[in-house]
């Protein structure tokens, strides 16, 4: 099916004077795309706008002008609000998890109960990772109802917000990143984009350009609405009754331990892991994709954040399942864990950079540590969208991107 332009609901001027298209309609237009119109032009030799070819309408649209993000500023600063109920939850957090960890150090731990926090440890990260994060925020690629329910229960498992939620604060953050409008803004220091930014209230572009996200896709799925409506319910029992009560029953685990070990200590270790990609992963590494951006390749990261350490290259090419260049599932558990559902066909429409694509950006706006860099004029001219897309879906998805898209383990619609 083609796709069919959609008009432009409102326009929402910013603050800072940027204009963004609500994208509530817009999500039509990408969403009916995403299977038929990218096969023709998987190997389209078009310099695409993530070559560093961006559009006169893509500038338009999102009044985007030269910027470059390493110098930007936090202007209209607002305050920081502590909201210290969270505050308090932190501590006990992490007075707990502190505990849970003597309890594993001095070996009153039984070997069963660490396995077992261990397995929930692992369902946290792919349920952020491949759940959360590359399947709903991002929308590279799709799965079949049995896998959206393992992905959703997982990412239950994780106690990170619930979907919906999750999805808003990444998707806001893809488009604004680095900026007031940004979550976790990483010019705000390691400790606000790590943890602080849970510790005080929204500055108020985060809430009113969150409102501008579109969320349709989100809202129309009754696995993310049921979990967003019983979020309270499913966590406690899932993140913190069932961790703590099956090595007490079980296999006759002191119950104490089972919840400093199982639950706290394994929680705060996954919240941790996952913070990374937002603090360090935003300060520390190379940037071969793009120089003008913050966000940096983090191998550290990548490891204990199952493979979302790849995050310049992640945020030039937020669509694609891998989100990273590197192969063979260097430090990527996430990509192998979604090509294990491909190949048992219930994870399909897997969206990828081709090589050549990915080289050419490389060469137009990368910092020259990429092995295949080769430095050209045209790197000077280079100018970067404030309003990026978050994903595949996302309206300022230029239409030369999705043409050069692969879609692997395509499957038709039902
Ligand atoms: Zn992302
Ligand atoms: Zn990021």
């Amino acid at each position: 099916m083609a796709p069919a332009p959609t008009s432009t609901k409102t326009l929402t001027t910013t603050g800072n004077g940027t204009v963004m298209k609500t994208t509530e309609e817009s999500f039509k237009l990408t969403s009916t795309s995403n299977g038929s119109a990218l096969s023709n032009g998987l190997n389209s030799p078009l310099v695409t706008s993530s070559n560093g070819k961006v559009s006169e309408s893509l500038r338009e649209k999102t009044g985007s002008k030269t910027d470059n993000s390493k110098s930007k500023r936090i202007e209209d600063e607002e305050p920081l609000k502590l909201v210290w109920r969270n505050v308090f939850l932190f501590i006990y957090l992490h007075t707990a998890a502190f505990y849970g960890a003597y309890l594993w150090l001095s070996g009153q731990v039984m070997w069963q109960t660490f396995l077992w926090g261990f397995l929930f440890y692992c369902m946290s990260g792919f349920g952020i990772t491949g759940g959360a994060h590359r399947y709903w925020a991002h929308r590279a690629f799709k799965a079949n109802t049995p896998l959206r329910l393992i992905l959703a229960f997982m990412q239950t498992v994780a106690f990170q917000n619930s979907i919906h939620e999750w999805c808003r604060d990444h998707r806001v953050h893809h488009k604004f990143t680095e900026s007031n409008a940004d979550p976790h803004d990483a010019r705000r220091g390691f400790i606000f984009a790590h943890i602080g930014w849970l510790m005080c209230r929204k500055h108020k572009d985060v809430k009113e350009k969150g409102k501008c996200i579109d969320m349709s896709d989100l809202e129309a799925d009754p696995i993310v609405m049921f979990q967003k409506n019983y979020y309270v319910p499913l966590v406690l029992t899932i993140s913190f009754f069932i961790p703590t009560l099956v090595p007490w029953l079980f296999w006759g685990e002191n119950f104490i331990t089972a919840w400093f070990f199982a639950a706290q200590f394994r929680y705060c270790i996954t919240l941790h892991m996952t913070w990374l990609v937002n603090s360090a992963a935003h300060m520390w590494g190379l940037r071969p994709y793009d120089k003008t951006i913050n966000p940096a390749e983090n191998k550290s990261v990548a490891f204990w954040a199952f493979g979302e350490g790849w995050h310049n290259y992640h945020h030039v090419f937020p669509w694609d399942y891998k989100t990273a260049e590197v192969g063979q599932y260097r430090y990527n558990f996430t990509a192998a864990f979604i090509d294990f559902f491909a190949w048992l066909g219930w994870a399909y429409d897997l969206k990828s950079v081709p090589k050549n694509i990915v080289l050419q950006r490389v060469c137009r706006t990368g910092d020259g540590s990429h092995a295949n860099h080769v430095h050209t004029e045209s790197e000077k001219e280079f100018e970067h969208p404030e309003a990026g897309p978050w994903g595949w879906g996302d309206a300022d998805i230029p239409p030369e991107d999705i043409a050069v898209t692969e879609i692997l383990y395509s499957q038709k619609e039902e």
